[in-house]
């Protein structure tokens, strides 16, 4: 998959080079590029903001030097399987970004990110952007950061575990919170009794017993029971009456 990103702060983005995402990149699996968005002002400061028409707070992003760069990451193409890229701009006045949609990037061969700075990108360089490729306004979350690097360093790390091949077993996708719409279960390892300090706090014997089906009911019902108790909005309506309400969830 390859990948473009857009940002006043390609510093920001060097996390890329550690971890399951690094290996990606070293193995060929994910190709990167950053794009320092001053480079494409040509002013003598490099500017790429200005003051907002219509007054208030704050700087806006200038349309110029973002037609700019985004022209010249759709020239750098066409990829083996693609001509243009998706463009992702993150945004708090996105759709959310969630496990479905970081699956539907997945499948994406080359995706775009430009990364937004001080009140945001003027509204023509959506305009010029969609003439020329699919344009998706993500958000993180009900929140404000202070760029999009924060949150293309998330949807970066979401979508590449999915590629085949970056992370090492496959199967540990699948269990995991959010696929098939359930948190996961609580998960231990070794030691099975743990001295802390003068309390013992022990595995629970079910994991310990050898009885793998025992082991699958514990796990839903821990789902369940996690779920109901953090993120109930997730539980179809069903799953909420009757027994869960007798579960004792952390
Ligand atoms: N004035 C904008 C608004 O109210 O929608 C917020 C601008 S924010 C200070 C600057 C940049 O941070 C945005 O352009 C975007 O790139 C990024 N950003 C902020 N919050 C975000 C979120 N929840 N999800 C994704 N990106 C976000």
């Amino acid at each position: 998959m390859r990948l473009d990103v857009v940002t006043i702060f390609p510093d920001y983005l060097a996390p890329l080079d550690l971890s399951l995402i690094g290996k990606a990149r070293r193995d060929g699996i994910l190709d990167v590029r950053v794009h320092d968005l001053r480079d494409f002002a040509h002013d003598r400061h490099r500017s790429v903001d200005d003051s907002p028409f219509g007054g208030g707070a704050g700087m806006v992003m200038t349309p110029g030097p973002w037609a700019a760069a985004l022209d010249h990451v759709v020239a750098s193409g066409p990829t083996e399987d693609a001509v243009v890229p998706h463009l992702v701009v993150p945004g708090p006045g996105g759709v959310p970004f969630t496990q479905a949609l970081a699956r539907r990037l997945a499948a994406e061969p080359w995706l775009a990110f430009a990364c937004g700075r001080y009140e945001g990108i003027d509204e023509r360089v959506y305009e010029h952007a969609q003439e020329r490729m699919p344009v998706t306004v993500v958000s993180l979350g009900d929140y404000v950061l202070n760029g999009g690097e924060v949150a293309v360093l998330a949807m970066v790390e979401a979508v590449g575990r999915l590629l085949p091949g970056v992370v090492g077993n496959a199967e540990s996708l699948v269990e995991e919170s959010h696929e098939g719409g359930l948190l996961e279960y609580p998960v231990y390892t070794r030691p099975a009794r743990w001295e802390d300090g003068g309390i013992l706090r022990e595995v629970p014997p079910v994991l310990l017993s050898g009885d793998h089906a025992a082991i699958a009911a514990w796990r839903h019902e821990q789902r369940v029971a996690r779920t109901a108790a953090r993120r109930p909005d997730l539980l179809p309506a069903s799953a909420t009456t009757g027994a869960l309400e007798d579960l004792d969830v952390r």
